[in-house]
């Protein structure tokens, strides 16, 4: 008997593949490179199982794949895959949580430290030869101690970003859909607020949603217009939350002291006005790019995608519907 087919979009750890082969007849693209919508559904044709990472898995690709019975996304945000058109199929989409929290969280606080404390600025300043003698105003920047975080999205990465700016001195608002127990406020030490509240006193804005229709555009002109000018955005959850236009206005005008991005509205396509602002810092969608936590993202994608293909609930499920 033929080992089910599975399908790699882009090179991962030997160890998760090894995980596979040993029980899947496995194809692995080898470009660490995107993968146009035609591709990738000539390449699904056959398969049962999926290891998505970096493609958008449509309804188009999912129709082209009559025998397809397992989707695993290597991420936690899975706005690539059209989850609807799986389920009406019954097939699980599975994602990786968790595993990638406390690492995105590290680099949200990294390009919250960065951007108020203009380190891109300073290291170009010395590198360039700039620093010839002290100066009294040198580069100044902003304190983070002491100053408003306002976290949108109390999630698990909002939480861990709550933590890190505890240690920091700052005070923590939050606004989510739905309010914690009183009893992880208290840990977090962080005060739910109504949105307008939360805009109007960030001193930093930073977002962990995820990208939903409601979610899309979710800082616009009118959001950025509350915020206190001397306000940072720091977005490292998804480009397509903020309209970017309106940020590059907010930030031309000074109506936004800066801006610390991690995703982009068009990634990688990153709006020209961003490249020159200089009080914006810029990162290539690297939220979970350690060794070690892309290691744990791809083993649990295998451990997901293992068990919906032996017809087990996978354990980090998306669409729970499929079973009921
Ligand atoms: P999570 O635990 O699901 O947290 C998201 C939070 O946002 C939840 O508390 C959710 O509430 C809340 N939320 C959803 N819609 C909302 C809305 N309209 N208004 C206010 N709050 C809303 O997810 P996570 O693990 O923290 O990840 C968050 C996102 O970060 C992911 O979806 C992904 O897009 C992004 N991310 C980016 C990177 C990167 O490389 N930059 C890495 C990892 C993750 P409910 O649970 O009640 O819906």
């Amino acid at each position: 008997m033929s080992l089910p087919k599975v399908y790699i979009t882009r090179p991962l750890p030997a160890k998760a593949v090894e995980r596979l082969a040993a029980r899947y007849d496995v194809k692995m693209r080898p470009e660490d490179a995107p993968l146009d919508p035609a591709q990738l559904a000539e390449s699904c044709r056959e398969i049962e199982g999926l290891m998505a990472t970096g493609v958008r898995v449509s309804e188009d690709v999912v129709a082209q794949a009559p025998r397809l019975r397992a989707v695993a996304n290597v991420g936690v945000g899975y706005d690539n895959i059209d989850v609807a058109a799986c389920t009406r199929r019954r097939i699980p989409v599975t994602n990786t949580p968790d595993v990638l929290t406390e690492t995105t969280a590290d680099l949200a606080f990294a390009l919250l430290l960065a951007a108020p404390r203009r380190l891109v600025e300073c290291d170009r300043y010395v590198r360039e030869g700039q620093w010839q003698s002290s100066k009294w105003e040198l580069l100044w920047g902003s304190d983070i101690h002491g100053m408003t975080l306002g976290v949108y999205g109390l999630g698990r990465i909002g939480k861990a970003v709550a933590r890190r700016a505890r240690g920091f001195s700052m005070r923590v608002i939050y606004y989510d859909v739905v309010r914690p127990a009183p009893a992880l406020e208290a840990e977090l030490g962080a005060q739910f607020v109504d949105r307008e509240t939360l805009l109007r006193e960030a001193d930093f804005l930073t977002l962990h949603v995820p990208l939903t229709p409601e979610t899309h555009h979710l800082v616009g002109a009118r959001e950025l217009s509350m915020l206190r000018p001397t306000a940072f955005l720091i977005n490292a959850a998804r480009g397509k939350c903020v309209d970017e236009a309106a940020l590059v206005e907010a930030l031309q005008s000074k109506r936004l002291a800066g801006a610390g991005l991690d995703v982009f509205e068009h990634e990688p396509h990153v709006h020209p006005e961003l490249l020159s602002l200089p009080n914006v810092v810029l990162a290539p969608h690297v939220g979970s790019a350690t060794a070690r936590t892309r290691l744990a993202m791809a083993m649990l994608a295998v451990e997901n995608l293992v068990a919906g293909l032996e017809g087990r609930r996978p354990p980090n499920l998306v669409n729970p519907e499929i079973y009921a």
